[in-house]
């Protein structure tokens, strides 16, 4: 415990031995594995691979579902084709099912219209997904995939607080590389002892459609040297694939043939431990 120590925990990022924050979750969820995913800005395609990670997961055999975790941004919802909204019973919040199984819940099954803005400050968005956690029955879970807000807000906060993170995926773009502020959020993370597993470039190159030929549009690839940097070993490079952007766009995420995130995958089973 620092010597300033206001017991204010909810609202402090040191990691002292006074601390137990994490929330139960509902009695009735069983979750084995909590991934967080994260990225420095939006638009770097987090909430892709966020989808992504989960349809490998149950392409995989293993029970999944995602924590829209973004609450004024969600898009995992349309990635996954999902119109109907989530119901409830005396006991708690039931998550959506996609068509191959995956649970979800987000802020855009619970609002009547998917438009609706949310205009809440950032404690009440916080306290939103903690009720994510504790008020939704998860049922049986192997892995649960959680949809951060890009930066390092409040949500973040909490979640790394509150959550029992088995750890972070990072997912960034070449250009994002060259900031500062993918550094910040991992830089987060490490000081709440929240392990980096992995690290995403995204939009990292495309191959020519007629001769297959590699072409890093946003410039030379820099995901193997902040992986060494950061001392992380697993790395995906994704290409911009047109064909990504027609199935989230559509709602078929699930259909999506490329198995890009595989291998990716499997070394996160054997860093979490399977
Ligand atoms: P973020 O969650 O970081 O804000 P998204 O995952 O919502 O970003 O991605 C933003 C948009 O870019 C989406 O329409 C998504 O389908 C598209 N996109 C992301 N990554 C790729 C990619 N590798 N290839 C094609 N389209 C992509």
């Amino acid at each position: 415990m620092s010597e300033e120590c206001t017991h204010e925990c909810g609202s402090c990022s040191e990691n002292c031995s006074e601390r137990d924050m994490h929330k139960k979750p509902h009695e009735l969820s069983n979750i084995k594995r909590v991934i967080g995913v994260v990225s420095g800005k939006g638009g770097v395609g987090k909430s892709l691979t966020t989808a992504l990670l989960a349809v490998t997961a149950q392409r995989n055999g293993l029970r999944t579902a995602v924590m829209d975790a973004d609450i004024t941004g969600p898009s995992i919802p349309k990635m996954f084709g999902i119109s109907e909204k989530a119901s409830g019973t005396e006991m708690g919040i039931l998550p959506v099912i996609s068509k191959t199984g995956v649970e979800i819940m987000s802020m855009n099954v619970l609002l009547d219209n998917d438009c609706d803005p949310v205009i809440w400050r950032g404690p009440v968005i916080a306290g939103t997904v903690l009720q994510f956690w504790t008020d939704v029955i998860w049922n049986d879970v192997d892995y649960m995939f959680v949809d951060m807000p890009p930066g390092t807000g409040d949500v973040p906060l909490s979640v790394y607080q509150s959550l029992p993170l088995d750890g972070i995926v990072v997912v960034t773009t070449p250009q994002e590389l060259v900031s500062m502020i993918v550094k910040k959020a991992v830089n987060m993370a490490e000081k709440m002892n929240i392990p980096v597993l992995g690290i995403v470039e995204n939009m990292s190159y495309v191959k020519c459609p007629d001769c297959g030929k590699v072409i890093e549009i946003f410039g030379k690839s820099r995901a193997d040297a902040l992986a060494k940097e950061l001392g992380v070993e697993n790395v995906a490079k994704i290409p911009f694939d047109n064909a990504l952007t027609t199935c989230s766009d559509r709602g078929l995420i699930e259909l999506f043939e490329g198995d890009y995130f595989q291998s990716f995958f499997e070394k996160l089973e054997k860093s979490v431990g399977e």
